[in-house]
């Protein structure tokens, strides 16, 4: 059965463990390992029904070429690289290219989820994009404080194992009609943000 929620994901270091990358001369990915859980968990929210964009900076063979090496590509209906957008996150163009994809319109914005390890662009990007931010703290690669208030996930995570149960309880928080988003950047003042 469709879910309600929608699910854009980040790559690198959410899905994928860029500690394993191997590049060729271009700088193009050959070949990675997910991290632990990370298929399976992708597998099965497809499986159950919800809708998945992969959001992610790059250059498009490399996510090609991941994908293809893990199967995994029919998981997304939606296939958003910042190469072919002309924009890195936290642009709003990323997020709007997957909308546009989806043929999704701003009323569907409070369904929309997007899960990243990156706490200076998937969090900024999503929270200033007015959408539910989740910050996959796993990465020994990157920052882990958020220098302010746009840098504050909605929600947090240590794992993609813990993905499925997380957007099983935003379903049904959507089903019962509460807001998901949990930070100061409410839409309401994301509003007065852009009107400034
Ligand atoms: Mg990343």
């Amino acid at each position: 059965m469709e879910k309600q929620i929608i699910l854009f994901i980040d790559s690198g270091d959410t899905l994928i463990d860029e500690g394993t990358e191997v590049r060729d001369d271009e700088g193009v990915v050959i070949k990675a390992d997910l991290i632990a859980g990370a298929g399976e968990a992708l597998r099965l929210i497809h499986d159950e029904g919800y809708t998945i964009a992969l959001v992610a900076d790059g250059n498009t063979p490399s996510f090609d070429n991941v994908y293809a090496q893990h199967r995994l590509r029919y998981c997304f209906d939606a296939w958003v690289i910042s190469e072919t957008v002309g924009f890195q996150k936290p642009a709003p163009q990323m997020f709007r290219t997957a909308m546009d994809q989806l043929m999704l319109s701003d009323t569907d914005k409070n369904r929309i989820v997007m899960v990243g390890n990156n706490l200076r662009r998937d969090i900024p990007g999503a929270n200033r994009f007015g959408i539910v931010s989740v910050w996959l703290d796993w990465s020994p690669r990157y920052p882990r404080e958020s220098r302010g208030e746009d840098e504050i996930p909605d929600y947090v995570i240590h794992s993609p194992c813990e993905l499925p149960s997380l957007l099983q309880n935003l379903e049904e928080a959507v089903n019962r009609g509460e807001a998901l988003k949990k930070t100061g950047f409410s839409a309401d003042q994301i509003q007065k943000v852009q009107l400034q």
